[in-house]
């Protein structure tokens, strides 16, 4: 069934175009040199981590899977994940990983949430680490491409909120550090909204960490 798919659909390279792998070697290198700490203009007060820039490979797999349904990018996208957490977490502690809200419209168009389905398999290659989608976006929130700093975080503000009963109970339970993960951070303004929103539920978060930076 795979040989006659790759004969009608071919595979190609999410991050650069080439025939033969849905992400080849090179691209795999783009993202894997270790995460670098990024400060976006609007700081979420917490550090914050991109396995790379939002450029290149990492940008084109990224659109890929947002915007045209590359759902077969999501395992290596993940596996890039879990080998950035695996190097900033503390390995003696339960790490959660929160996917960072999305627009409810966006994601039923896209066929669920890819930032979600990049960190489950992110979680699934790590020790003792779970998700938690325990944000949600309101709907009077407007697609922010075009915005700026100051009109991104306007058009936020009070609009994410967090159903955190059960992520409270897991943190204290298993004394786990908290990441909220992304696929892109722009201005910091999504970030930086879902923070304070957990923050309000009594939940601290250690560190934002996408897979790219602007
Ligand atoms: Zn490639």
């Amino acid at each position: 069934m795979r040989m006659l798919l790759d004969l009608i659909l071919p595979r190609t390279c999410g991050g650069c175009g080439v025939h033969g792998d849905v992400w080849c070697a090179g691209c795999a290198r783009s993202l894997s040199g270790g995460p670098v700490r990024v400060r976006p203009r609007t700081d979420p007060g917490v550090p914050c981590w991109a396995l790379g820039r939002y450029s290149g490979a990492g940008r084109r797999a990224v659109i890929a899977v947002k915007e045209h349904g590359r759902r077969d990018l999501a395992p290596p996208l993940g596996l890039a994940l879990a080998r950035g957490l695996a190097t900033l977490r503390d390995p003696r502690r339960s790490l959660i990983l929160v996917p960072a809200p999305t627009r409810r419209a966006a994601a039923r168009r896209r066929g669920g949430d890819p930032v979600t389905r990049v960190a489950r398999i992110a979680a699934g290659l790590l020790h003792d680490c779970q998700v938690a989608s325990a944000l949600r976006m309101h709907r009077a929130v407007r697609d922010s491409v075009g915005l700026g700093p100051g009109a991104r975080r306007a058009n936020l503000r009070g609009r994410i909120t967090a159903r955190a009963e059960s992520l409270r109970a897991a943190v204290s339970a298993t004394n786990a550090e908290v990441v909220l993960v992304d696929d892109v951070l722009t201005t910091g303004a999504t970030a930086g909204e879902s923070v304070r929103a957990l923050a309000a539920a009594g939940i601290g978060v250690r560190a934002v960490m996408v897979t790219c930076a602007v």
